[in-house]
């Protein structure tokens, strides 16, 4: 009988699978092994009930015919206990519980299960692995040395870990071998990250193991991280979003108070600044607004470019024509190679890109200073260049602030910002099938570039 143990040995060409044996947990041993040999059992007995029924019948027959053939009373004793013999000699093998063919069924049956179970642990996604109460690793699914190599024989913490010695704190074998079920997270230093659940296991030479899966959840991780990330985001765009709208409203606000107050007297030079005051935070508002509504076109993709032929220069042009209005303490500056060529765009969202570019160039450079904006040819693609004179990006964010949200950490001259400008930007070109990056030095300004195919 297989024993309370159930085992298997495992196929000889079955890699490391193939050195141990398994001990299933008892519901399991009682459906895949003990069921079936209970009821193959129950066949067996009603086989031998059933021709035992017949040889007495025969016995019977056999008896009843020789008392009325043979009146001799001896002799017919004599010949019915020979009959009863032979009876009993070819129907013997049928009766008997041929123990030969009891086994063979057992050791196939055995055999059956244990191919199966092997199947399940080659095709299971999680890693398995039986470690010993040495530390030493007994066993490893295919699973399992996919993911860490082939470690059987030796130490789990020097062949997982790379540690030296059991790490206590991390380690529940201590805790797993005498009964208990432990779950846990490892990060190992190259990223992944697992979960394991790890349970007490009595191995075949009925040495009390730790029976252990690893399931990867590096990927879920790093999306509930993102999620995280996300989430974080979101809280801040809105409390900086709720003030960046607040700001500018509160300057209107304040300035149609003023501008109601019957009292004062304001001349024409004073009421005019007011008015410019109120203009620039409209525009102010306008453009976060702007440029919250544009992300969310271009997050949701219903913000895809109409192109036509457009002239650079002409874009350009038009673009610091509002700008100049808006920011007219930069000095401004163009310059256009001669043999510029069209490009294939969307002229209303190439000026969103300039504009948000103008608008920092702006936002981080003194007053008096110069902003240029230059286009040239280069090789199949025209590239835009706008370059400031202003506080420079340290070179750590140069990759980062084209990312949704990123504000550097360099201080804006005016407030504003929510650190979409540079997204929107890149969203835009990229879908252009450009490209879009910057260069600066500190203290000396900043240079953002931009292509666009010619046609
Ligand atoms: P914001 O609304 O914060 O300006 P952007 O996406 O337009 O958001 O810019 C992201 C970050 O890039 C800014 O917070 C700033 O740190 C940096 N940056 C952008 N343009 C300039 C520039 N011309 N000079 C210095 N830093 C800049």
């Amino acid at each position: 009988m297989v024993g309370a143990t159930s085992c298997f040995e495992c196929c000889p060409d079955a890699t490391k699978v193939s050195r141990f044996r398994f001990s299933l947990p008892p519901s399991v041993m009682r459906s895949l092994f003990i069921n079936p040999v209970v009821h193959v059992r129950q066949a067996h007995r009603t086989r031998r009930a059933a021709i035992a029924a017949i040889a007495a019948f025969g016995a019977i027959l056999a008896g009843v015919f020789l008392m009325s053939a043979v009146h001799d009373a001896a002799l017919s004793a004599v010949l019915g206990t020979v009959a009863l013999a032979c009876l009993g000699a070819v129907i013997g093998p049928f009766t008997g519980g041929n123990e030969a063919e009891w086994i063979r069924y057992l050791e196939t049956l055995v055999r059956t299960e244990r191919d199966r179970l092997l199947a399940i642990l080659n095709t299971m996604g999680e890693g398995v692995a039986i470690i010993g109460p040495d530390y030493k690793i007994r066993f490893m699914n295919p699973s399992m040395l996919r993911e860490f190599g082939d470690g059987v024989g030796s130490y789990c913490y020097k062949h997982l870990h790379g540690f030296d010695e059991p790490c206590d704190e991390m380690c529940r074998l201590r805790e797993v071998i005498i009964g208990s079920t432990e779950r846990s997270e490892y990060h190992f230093p190259d990223g992944r990250i697992y979960e394991v659940v790890s349970s007490p296991f009595a191995d075949s030479d009925q040495v009390s193991c730790m029976l252990a899966t690893f399931r990867n959840i590096t990927h879920q991780k790093l999306v509930e991280l993102e999620l995280v990330k996300l989430n974080q985001l979101k809280s801040e765009l809105l409390s900086n979003v709720s003030h960046e709208l607040r700001s500018p409203l509160t300057s209107i606000k304040g300035i149609i108070s003023s501008l109601l107050q019957e009292d004062i007297g304001w001349d024409n030079e004073s009421r005019k600044m007011l008015l410019i005051g109120m203009s620039e935070e409209t525009d102010r508002l306008a453009s976060l607004v702007t440029n919250l509504l544009n992300m969310s076109k271009l997050d949701a993709g219903v913000w895809g470019p109409e192109r036509d032929r457009c002239s650079v220069p002409e874009i350009v042009t038009e673009t610091l024509e509002r700008q100049k209005w808006v920011s007219k303490d930069h000095i401004f500056e163009t310059e256009f190679a001669p043999d510029l060529p069209e490009v294939f765009a969307d002229s209303n969202q190439i000026k969103q890109v300039l504009i948000n570019l103008l608008e920092n160039a702006v936002a981080y450079s003194e007053e008096g200073t110069k902003i240029v904006v230059e286009a040239k040819r280069i090789n199949n693609e025209v590239e835009v260049t706008v370059s400031d004179q202003g506080v420079g990006i340290p070179p750590g964010e140069l990759e980062k602030i084209f990312d949704k949200f990123y504000r550097g950490t360099q201080k804006r001259r005016r407030p504003g910002g929510t650190g979409l400008g540079l997204a929107i930007g890149r969203a835009i070109v990229l879908t252009h099938g450009g490209r879009i990056w910057a260069e600066s030095e500190i203290g000396r300004g900043s240079t953002f570039h931009f292509t666009l195919p010619a046609i």
